[in-house]
């Protein structure tokens, strides 16, 4: 059985979709004012990993996802840089879906711009007005909190404390300080560097929290089966969506699962923009192989925090290394008799790690000793055959389920080149030739390859994507 940590009710619960096999699924998306950093790109590795199980266990998942293409950071952003707003999305979300794309980050289904849902958020602001949970002052519309009565439940606030300690943007226009914007006047004449559409209340743009909302009400209805999201996004985001949501259809509960993400840490400090202590997504990539940084990510559970630090990610780098040098040698073997090996108790407790809340640790904890006591059998080599294609068969399944490709496809397909430049390497090598053995190894590099000194002389291996 699939259970899974709700944070609406703090519980560990059985994973019961509202019909049947069908899961609707929505993540907060980024805000694509500058390049997303490592601790954005967790998140959607972890729900990444969250579809792909459930997809592997038979759900049919819409997984959809926002994003915030009109907002504060954007306006300011253009200003900064004196170019017109859209150019700030148009770039910011380009390399995020390169990004994303090199980590193997598939899962979602849609992706929705908030500049795209236009008349559906004006359609929710005039609903809650009508119904008396918004107001509007000098062409901004505001939700009044005071008339949810569960505002705070999500993260345990309470509003007479949150008055106190919560920072609060000075608005005017707000009767209660905690009320939040849905509607917003625009304050540029310029619609270079602030966009903004017509609605009953004069020109503007959506607030953030109503586009969520809005959105997941387009694709999915008044109430659906999962949200995700940075546990951070708790309060007030996650609390602005379920009192708009909730106050609109008059229907509740608004989701049914909330789920969290934990956050990198640095130095015990949270990555983050403000702090300047994070590393971008692209910058990962550039420079690592993205596998290991996906291995990283995948082998702590998806609710804690993740502190990264050099030592951290080689060690993934040795550990991805690790299991596909483990596969690879399961290719290799060939008409060995071999001793029992069964998958059979490995692959229930794989499962039955990730049917409890998607631990992925403990998963991987399984794989490990599954890895060790092969390996014992393929040192004595007394590892079958068929146990070995049984292996790799389960190998695929679970790199289907985390997204990282640990079993290599290409190996028989190396062009004949790559061979002969590797060829000529061990050569330059017999004969002492370093520099030259040097050269040919950069040049098989050159090409995608990388050659590998065996006891028995070289193997050719395809670089990482
Ligand atoms: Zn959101």
């Amino acid at each position: 059985m699939l259970t899974v940590y709700n944070s609406r009710t703090r519980k560990k619960e059985a994973f019961k979709p509202r019909n049947g096999k069908k899961v609707n699924m929505f993540v907060c998306g980024i805000t694509p004012y500058n390049s997303a950093h490592i601790g954005n790109l967790k998140t959607y590795l972890n729900y990444d990993i969250i579809a792909r199980y459930l997809r592997a266990r038979g759900y049919k998942v819409f997984y959809l996802q926002n994003v915030t293409d009109v907002d504060d950071k954007i306006v300011n952003a253009a200003k900064e840089a004196n170019i017109h707003w859209k150019e700030i999305p148009d770039r910011y979300f380009t390399e995020f879906q390169a990004v994303c794309k090199k980590l193997h980050i598939t899962g979602v289904s849609k992706y929705a711009y908030a500049t795209d849902f236009i008349p559906a958020i004006i359609k929710q602001v005039t609903r809650l007005i009508k119904k008396g949970y918004a107001y509007e002052k000098n062409g901004s519309v505001y939700f009044e909190v005071k008339r949810f009565k569960d505002y705070g439940k999500l993260s345990g606030q309470n509003l007479a404390k949150l008055h106190k300690s919560t920072r609060l943007e000075i608005d005017e226009n707000k009767k209660h300080p905690y009320d939040f914007v849905l509607w917003k006047a625009r304050t540029e004449a310029n619609e270079k560097y602030e966009p903004s559409w017509k609605s009953p209340w004069g020109k503007g743009r959506p607030g953030w929290h109503i586009e969520d909302t809005a959105i997941s009400e387009h694709f999915f209805g008044p109430q659906y089966d999962l949200h995700g999201g940075a546990g951070e996004l708790k309060f007030p985001h996650h609390e602005a969506e379920i009192a708009q949501q909730e106050s609109a259809s008059g229907k509740k509960p608004f989701v049914k699962y909330w789920v969290h993400t934990g956050v990198v840490t640095v130095n015990g400090a949270k990555m983050s923009k403000s702090l300047g202590n994070f590393i971008t997504g692209k910058e990962m990539i550039d420079q690592h192989d993205p596998d290991a940084f996906r291995l990283l990510v995948a082998s702590r559970h998806y609710r804690s925090p993740l502190p990264y630090s050099e030592k951290l990610l080689t060690q993934a780098i040795h550990n991805l290394e690790t299991i596909r040098n483990f596969a690879r040698q399961l290719k290799q073997i060939k008409a060995r008799t071999g001793s029992l090996f069964t998958i059979t108790l490995y692959r229930k407790q794989f499962f039955a790690s990730m049917d409890d809340d998607f631990n992925t640790p403990s998963a991987f904890a399984t794989l490990f000793t599954l890895m060790r006591k092969a390996n014992t059998l393929i040192r004595q080599e007394k590892l079958s055959v068929k146990s070995a294609k049984e292996i790799l068969v389960f190998l695929k399944e679970v790199e289907r389920i985390f997204g990282i490709p640990f079993v290599m496809r290409k190996e028989a397909s190396t062009p004949k080149e790559v061979t002969a430049i590797a060829m000529q390497r061990e050569q330059f090598r017999k004969e002492g030739k370093w520099t030259d053995a040097d050269t040919a190894r950069d040049a098989i590099r050159q090409k995608g390859y990388e050659v590998r000194d065996t006891k028995g002389g070289f193997e050719i291996i395809p670089l990482s994507k």
